[in-house]
């Protein structure tokens, strides 16, 4: 069967400009829409070639190729232009490099892309220390592709269908064959009517332009495990961008920043913080009040405990994130000594001195005997 010239199917004349293609091609598309025409042989055969085409005429590069050669020019099963026009057919010299230089096809294997899976996301959030060590549920927004919610994700205007692609029957990949100087190769290539969707849509829905995919911003509520730190990425599975396909949705990436706590500082579950008591309370002992995750806690300290003495308050750390124990929270004590002195003070730690004598303390006693040791003084 001879086909039939491109032009004569649209009802144009070869000086036709891309606005009167369209125009023909939406007519007679339309026209001969296979829903309007139920079981007609006639209008399916006429509406493939109109589809074909429009295909060809509607690319200018084809177009050119279909002037110069005729259906020999464009049509992948023929000659693909090169027993007319050497390697000027479309896309010729591509496929060839292709071909002997690995490119995206193979001989026999399909160039079909299967399933892929959409992007991941990220979004960070900021806790603070408290909110870290004991979770909280937080409410973070997210704006991904989503199915457009005019067409339901087909792309296809609200009571049109979308339909198999006449070119490649739904395969999305077209077997052709190519002379080439080196043999006749039998290849395979993606479908470029439906660029391997193995789908058309006629009547593209005007919301999403037929891509099924719209913008949207979403709020997810996150539940933020206790003993989440600074730097811990919390991952949600499929809440990512949608996949290509039928690949599964990406994921999302939850950052978590933790902000730097007045008193506390954080290693892995443990917590430190210093606590500064008067030299009194440190000669004499004391009843401290630490202050903890869980409120103040009471704590006494000896008599006589030195400057930088660390004690531990077992459980009183951040939670472990698998559920089970805490750490624990070191406490640094911190002697401070009186800047200013009044009068009736001064006195009484004169007298103080006077009392102690010749008496130092260990820690002196043993730094001058070390001095002793290095300078022999
Ligand atoms: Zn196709
Ligand atoms: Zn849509």
């Amino acid at each position: 069967m001879s086909k039939r010239d491109y032009y004569d199917i649209l009802g144009i004349d070869r000086n036709a400009t891309e606005g009167d293609i369209k125009k023909a091609y939406r007519t007679l598309a339309k026209k001969y829409h296979p829903d309007l025409n139920p079981g007609d042989k006639e209008a399916e055969h006429k509406f493939k070639e109109v589809n074909e085409a429009y295909e060809v005429l509607s690319d200018s590069q084809k177009r050119a190729s279909y002037d110069q050669f005729g259906h020999a020019g464009t049509d992948p099963n023929g000659f693909g232009g090169f027993g007319a026009g050497g390697f000027g057919g479309a896309g010729g010299f591509e496929d060839i490099f292709d071909m002997f230089f690995g490119g995206s096809s193979s001989f026999g294997s399909s160039r079909r892309k299967g399933p892929q899976k959409g992007a991941d996301l990220r979004v960070d959030i900021e806790l603070n220390f408290e909110e870290a060590a004991f979770g909280k549920k937080e409410n973070i927004r997210v704006t991904r592709m989503e199915d457009c919610h005019s067409c339901g994700g087909t792309g296809a205007q609200q009571g049109t269908n979308v339909r198999t692609c006449d070119k490649c029957s739904g395969s999305g990949q077209i077997q052709y064959t190519q002379n080439t100087p080196l043999g006749r190769f039998v290849n395979v290539k993606t479908c470029d009517r439906c660029n391997g969707s193995g789908e058309i849509i006629d009547s593209p829905c005007t919301n999403c332009h037929g891509s099924g995919k719209e913008q949207k911003t979403r709020t997810i509520l996150v539940n933020i495990p206790a003993g989440v730190d600074n730097g811990s990425i919390l991952p949600l599975r499929g809440e990512g961008e949608p996949g290509e396909r039928g690949g599964r949705r990406g994921d999302l990436y939850v950052y978590i920043h933790v902000k730097a706590h007045p008193i506390f500082t954080r290693e892995g579950n443990n917590i430190y913080c210093d606590v500064p008591i008067t030299f009194v309370q440190a000669a004499l002992g004391y009843e401290l009040e630490v202050p903890t995750l869980d409120g103040k806690v009471k704590y006494s300290i000896p008599e006589g405990t030195q400057t930088g003495t660390v004690f531990r308050l077992r459980g009183k750390g951040v939670p472990n994130i698998n559920g089970r124990g805490r750490g624990d929270q070191f406490v640094k004590i911190k002697v401070e000594v009186p800047k200013k002195l009044n009068k009736e003070q001064k006195e009484l730690l004169q007298k103080f001195a006077a009392i102690s004598g010749e008496e130092v303390h260990e820690q002196t006693k043993s730094f001058f005997d070390k001095v002793k040791d290095v300078f022999g003084v």
